[in-house]
């Protein structure tokens, strides 16, 4: 979805597109989506300036690193947009929506802070329940802080 300064008309345009998020290369292996990406640009034409309201909408789904299980987050946000008529031409706004859903990916995936994570032995997720692995280390530990 991209405008072109001088093609916006005197009464302002609006624009609605909706691609999917592999498209936009958003995916990662700890980053899914579950909606399509949804973005919708009123286009408004002022003295000198150009104001773009952009509203970017879509839901994904990030894998916790410690248990994996997906949690759904919904990204809804609402990007103001302010330029100069004699600046860039054209401006790509599904590269601006990309930037912006990228910003709301967390810098750790976890579903939570203290997220216990799988057993690395028997791979239970040990936030549902406790596993017997665990039980036997800490009964060996004891044992050997005896001897
Ligand atoms: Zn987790
Ligand atoms: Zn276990």
């Amino acid at each position: 979805m991209k405008i072109t300064i001088n093609e916006i008309p005197v009464s302002g345009i609006v624009l609605e597109e909706t691609n999917q998020a592999q498209i936009l290369d958003l995916e990662r292996t700890d980053i899914k989506f579950c909606a399509p990406v949804y973005m919708k640009a009123c286009v408004i034409r002022d003295q000198d300036k150009i104001q773009i309201e952009l509203k970017v909408k879509t839901e994904m789904l990030i894998v916790c690193s410690r248990c994996l299980e997906e949690n759904k987050a919904v990204v809804d946000k609402e990007i103001n947009i302010i330029r100069s008529k004699e600046s860039d031409a054209v401006i790509d706004l599904t590269q601006i929506a990309r930037e912006e859903i990228i910003l709301d990916y967390p810098a750790r995936a976890l579903c939570r802070a203290d997220c216990r994570g799988l057993c690395p032995k028997c791979g239970r997720n040990l936030n549902v329940a406790n596993c017997d692995c665990s039980q036997q280390d800490t009964f060996k530990r004891g044992i050997d802080i005896e001897l």
